[in-house]
């Protein structure tokens, strides 16, 4: 199989009078083109790092495009968003036929007239590989779930823990879950709780440690592929901001 990856990613506080440039996405040292998974590992291509070795072990080819995770600053300019999405999409078309997209993005990435960056980015995704190929997405916590994200990806997975020790942990369940559902192992579906809360919360400390450890234990059984707590980001004025709980079953049953 062929499995297409991909790193956009940062975490946009609208409030901020200053606008997130190209410099803050390709001047630094968490641009690449091509070649991040191959690089040492930093926040944006430890997902990718993961994918290609475990993707490579399993016989696959593994192609891949941009790597780049900004700062968290405000709203990014909105030619720069559509030119780094429009890398990801111009490389997907000339890797087509692709069995399974992997992304990384954060979940909290706003444009200048995009609210939700990553669903639209997946949108553009699911029209260039149809409905027989798998798209996985890995998330920061501190992100904004949209229906545009569930209804154009097969499996969501965020990371479980804030400080976010856990984003090279999260990418291989990810991978699997995706890679079994290219295989017809299983079949992926998500949905949604909104826990109407927005705030901030700490996984280190109760209640919330007990919480995500239950949410862990859940994992594996029943046909619970995942469980995720999405924080939210509350410095975001759009319409998806707040707390919600993600999980992905096998099967709607
Ligand atoms: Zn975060």
């Amino acid at each position: 199989m062929k499995i297409f990856m991909a790193t956009l990613a940062t975490e946009t506080n609208t409030f901020s009078p200053l606008p997130t440039g190209r410099a803050a996405f390709t001047g630094g040292r968490e641009w690449f083109r091509h070649d991040g998974s191959r690089k040492p590992p930093t926040i944006s291509n430890i997902p990718l790092i993961a994918w290609r070795r475990l993707g490579e072990a399993d016989g696959h080819t593994v192609v891949e495009s941009i790597c780049t995770f900004a700062q968290p600053a405000g709203t990014t300019l909105r030619h720069v968003y559509e030119e780094l999405r429009d890398m990801i999409l111009a490389d997907l078309r000339a890797a087509m036929p692709v069995d399974v997209v992997l992304l990384f993005m954060h979940g909290a990435m706003v444009a200048h007239g995009y609210d939700d960056c990553e669903g639209d980015t997946l949108e553009r995704v699911r029209r260039i590989v149809g409905r027989d190929a798998t798209i996985g997405l890995e998330l920061d916590l501190h992100c904004h779930l949209t229906e545009q994200m569930r209804a154009n990806a097969d499996a969501i997975v965020l990371y479980k823990e804030y400080p976010h020790v856990d984003i090279g942990d999260r990418a291989p369940e990810l991978y699997r879950i995706c890679l079994d559902a290219a295989l017809g192992k299983v079949r992926p579906v998500m949905a949604y709780h909104d826990c109407r809360m927005i705030a901030t919360y700490r996984p280190t400390q109760d209640p919330l440690r007990g919480f995500v450890d239950r949410m862990k234990a859940l994992e594996g059984h029943g046909g619970i592929l995942s469980v995720s707590f999405g924080h939210g980001f509350p410095w975001a004025d759009v319409a998806d901001v707040g707390s919600k709980i993600l999980v992905v079953a096998d099967r709607d049953t």
